[in-house]
């Protein structure tokens, strides 16, 4: 028969930690947990294959999962010596809970406390003898059950609530008393009878399998689809089912409940560290609604918090969580993320996983945890997650800039945003879309908010702690977040944030500081943070593992000695157009795109000359011992060309021409399709003295550079080759440049000449291309345009709707489509090595700096990536990873 359900509990269980894709992450590890000796409520966990099972059977379950599910619930009624429904004798209520493979917070659906109802909450109370606790509890789940199980909004109960607090003058939830609840357990099943036109259920096996269905029906809410989308995770893996007995954290003032990390998730310290509330349900620590208060007295006094800590209050149970944190972090080698609660003086662990943590912290934490021996340098580099690096790479505060600071928050996700404050999701996404950046000011969050959250630059909440929802989320997003920032004041109604005295609205600027809470008025400038430190280190152990070599597209000195500091091994694509727009030079192309003959272009280019040369200079003094890679004109001409009168006028009286002929050399040149016009090499076969003016700027610099003693390795490149002849043709062209300055010159230097293969035809007879191209980089933008047929600049409109559609699943302009455009790099790969064996292959188009396309170009065999400076660390990582085979990383968002 087959296995659909799986107990934990007394020191014993039927999965490992290693059974996740089965019984999900959190299922897993409450099996491990049980399996350690560690105190967790027994339970069972109902596998991610009934889930699959009940997507592919209209919403039905194996038919034998019910007899296991009973026998499971008898199994925990007998570890933990209480009775399902019992209404005389030991209660057993339980929690259900989803629980995927990858933590999805707070987008899936729970229940607590099932199991009560009016006769079970009577038992409850003779057992407790705290009747307010037992109502307390019964209205909560009536509320929750409500909310989950049966679409009921929980705004209708909180009305109620809110109402009821009202009549009998109370303002907090802890005044009111059993007598209160009593009233309210009523009004709420009145609720419930009112909009379904039935009553509340009161038997707890079919509570059971109502929330059961819910939980296995959350899988495929809105929310969660939209997280698992923007987290690449594939719908096909399906949500497990675990049922916990539960275990209460509001049983007075020696029940608490809380949460924790083996060390900081914010900064990476190795400092335990967490929240808990005395007298609480853990939604409550989560929620946000009271304050939470340290775990230790470090932890206390760094936050500058003056409530009592667990360590000073509740000093024993603190030893022994601190003993569990250790064992857990030791058994599992890495951050562990934990959720405890107290009853009655008895300390049980709820869950443990791999803790989410920001990019700072992932670093720190892989290098002191290499160095402290839990895990080696592979490892330690594994577990870095290249796309999340991006992070470290993002501005700071400017430390000597002036600042405004209106209020403070906790640190919640670090780095400096600044924009414009609105005050709902929904503007932020609207707002955003406009091209605004947005700051979404909220006082709490809530996942309904994903979408907003999403788009903005920061997040600021005026309420909960560091393991609030808009913390967590925010983390796991790399999105800079100040939350808590108790002392500012938002009104929703007139869209105002007041603080420090001031009142901001809608629109105003501001600026958040996620690193130390601080929320500063208007725009603060920012600085780039040092990449040395643990950074430094794990670069190292990186460039140890890696095989692919990493350079950087880039043709300005600011951009060449950015990516220089950021470890590239040289340039992989210059692109010489971008150095024509400056204003002292754009006159001279315009002039030279106006001419009427050779000879007029060539006093235009003779002017252009000295500028590229002493770029080119520039770069190669930059680059010095390094290759760089230069390509010739790409684009179309008419690109450079003005299109209002005045800009028509000002070039006809440079080149000394009528505006009436520089209009008609205009319109000569406009085409209906540029992006497969009259580009690439097609302008260098056409116009030869443009190539030839940039070839002997480049080898003039070459020998210029060389002459002062130092090593210039240049590559001239060929852009938009189809046709083998395109490329002999211009090859003979620079290989005469070449000699005629060395002869003029005296100097001798080496160079390289290759092409890009960034058309399929290219690809196709790359073994002849490769007969006199000593290079090729592929230009896997314009493949994959030419290869798809769609235009890069114009596809994003149908491309996003493609993607929400499940058509496809990425961008192929970010990520490589391996299966369609990688077939051309990998067969181009092929041929040109077949006829030049050394052929040099790289890649430059977008996909360079993707952690997903680097793992494809690393398995073709290319000999390097190359990518925009301030990926060169993530490519570089991702380098590492692909050559350690390791896939995608699951602890870090
Ligand atoms: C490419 O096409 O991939 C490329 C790098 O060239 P560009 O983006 O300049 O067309
Ligand atoms: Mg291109």
């Amino acid at each position: 028969m087959a296995k659909w359900v799986y107990t934990f509990g007394d020191g014993r269980a039927e999965g490992r930690a290693k059974d996740k894709n089965l019984l999900g992450g959190k299922g897993a590890n409450l099996a491990e947990m049980a399996s350690l000796g560690i105190p967790v409520p027994a339970g069972f966990t109902i596998s991610t294959e009934v889930c699959t099972y009940y997507y592919q059977n209209k919403e039905t379950y194996p038919p034998e999962m019910k007899e296991q599910v009973l026998a499971a619930l008898a199994e925990v009624e007998k570890i933990m010596s209480a009775k399902f429904g019992a209404t005389e004798g030991p209660l057993l209520l339980v929690s259900v809970r989803s629980g995927a493979r990858a933590s999805m917070p707070g987008m899936m659906d729970t229940v607590l406390n099932l199991g009560l109802n009016d006769q079970t909450v009577l038992n409850l109370a003779r057992n407790t003898g705290d009747e307010r606790f037992c109502y307390d509890s019964y209205r909560r789940f009536i509320q929750m059950y409500s909310n989950v199980v049966l679409d009921i909004k929980s705004e209708h109960f909180e009305h109620l609530l809110e109402e009821h607090k009202e009549k009998v003058g109370k303002k907090f939830d802890v005044e009111l008393t059993a007598e209160d609840w009593k009233v309210l357990i009523a009004a709420y099943k009145n609720e419930v009878q009112k909009r379904l036109g039935k009553s509340f259920p009161q038997d707890p096996h079919e509570q059971l399998w109502g929330a059961v269905g819910a939980v296995f029906g959350s899988w495929m809410n809105k929310r969660a689809i939209t997280y698992r989308k923007l987290n690449n995770l594939p719908d096909h893996w399906g949500t497990a089912v675990n049922v916990q007995a539960m275990v209460f954290g509001n049983m007075g003032d020696d029940s608490a409940t809380g949460v924790c990390f083996s060390r900081n998730p914010s900064t990476g310290e190795n400092l335990f560290y967490g929240e808990y509330l005395v007298n609480a349900q853990g939604e409550d620590v989560v929620a946000g609604i009271r304050t939470p208060q340290p775990l230790s007295l470090a932890e206390k006094k760094s936050m500058g918090s003056d409530l009592p800590a667990m360590e000073e209050i509740l000093p024993p149970l603190y030893t022994e969580l601190v003993g569990f944190r250790n064992k857990l972090e030791d058994h599992y080698k890495d951050m562990q993320d934990m959720e405890f609660t107290i009853q009655k003086g008895k300390l049980w662990m709820l869950q443990t996983r791999n803790g989410k943590r920001t990019a700072q912290a992932a670093l720190r934490i892989a290098v002191e945890m290499c160095e402290e021996g839990l895990i080696d340098k592979k490892e330690a580099v594994k577990r870095v997650d290249p796309a999340q690096i991006d992070q470290l790479l993002h501005p700071m505060i400017d430390p000597k800039a002036k600042k405004e600071v209106l209020g403070k928050g906790l640190p919640a996700s670090p780095g400096a945003a600044s924009g414009q404050i609105v005050f709902s999701a929904d503007e932020a996404e609207a707002w955003s879309k406009a091209g605004k950046k947005v700051i979404l000011v909220r006082i709490e969050t809530s996942p309904e908010d994903i979408g907003g959250m999403h788009v903005a630059q920061g997040i600021l909440t005026t309420r909960g702690g560091m393991t609030s929802h808009a913390a967590v989320v925010a983390r796991g997003m790399g999105t800079p977040c100040v939350a808590g920032a108790g002392e500012l004041r938002i009104d929703y109604a007139t869209k105002t944030l007041t603080a420090g005295g001031k009142t901001l609205k809608e629109g105003d600027v501001i600026t958040i500081d996620g690193s130390n809470g601080q929320v500063m008025k208007g725009e603060v400038p920012k600085i780039q943070p040092e990449l040395t430190g643990n950074f430094g280190k794990l670069m190292e152990w990186v460039d140890g593992i890696r095989t692919l070599k990493v350079r950087a597209n880039a043709e300005t000195p600011l951009d060449a000695s950015t990516a220089r500091n950021f470890g590239c091994e040289g340039i992989g694509l210059c692109r010489t157009e971008h150095m024509f727009f400056d204003p002292k030079r754009i006159i001279h192309v315009r002039e030279m795109i106006v001419a009427s003959n050779e000879a007029e272009r060539r006093v235009a280019l003779d002017k252009l000359l000295p500028y590229q040369r002493e770029d080119f200079v520039q770069l190669f003094t930059i680059m010095a011992g390094l290759p760089v890679t230069i390509r010739l004109l790409d684009p179309p001409l008419h690109e450079f060309l003005p299109h209002t009168d005045a800009d028509m006028a000002e070039v006809a009286k440079a080149a000394g021409k009528d505006v009436a002929t520089v209009k008609a050399k205009a319109a000569q040149l406009h085409e209906s399709n540029p992006m497969l016009g009259h580009r690439g090499c097609r302008l260098g076969i056409t116009y030869p003295e443009i190539y030839e003016m940039q070839c002997r700027a480049i080898f003039e610099a070459v020998a210029e550079v060389k002459m002062k003693g130092e090593t210039v390795l240049p590559e001239v490149m060929l852009p938009l080759i189809a046709v083998k002849s395109e490329f002999d043709r211009l090859k003979v062209m620079v290989d005469r440049v070449a000699g005629e300055v060395m002869a003029k010159t005296g100097a001798k230097f080496d160079y390289m000449v290759g092409t890009m293969i960034e058309l399929p035809r290219a690809a196709l007879i790359a073994d002849k291309i490769a007969e006199g191209a000593q290079f090729f980089s592929f230009g896997t933008n314009d493949l994959t345009q030419t290869t798809y047929g769609l235009s890069r600049d114009d596809a994003g409109n149908f491309l996003v709707p493609y993607q929400e559609l499940g058509v496809i699943p990425n961008d192929p302009f970010v990520t490589l489509d391996t299966e369609g455009v990688g077939q051309l790099v990998q067969t181009a790969c092929e041929r040109g090595r077949k006829t030049r064996p050394d052929i040099k292959l790289g890649i430059c188009g977008e996909h360079g700096g993707d952690p997903a396309s680097v793992h494809f170009c690393h398995a073709v065999g290319l000999n390097y990536v190359s990518c925009s400076p301030y990926r060169v660390p993530i490519a570089r990582l991702a380098a590492a990873h692909a050559a350690m085979g390791a896939g995608t990383i699951s602890t870090t968002a």
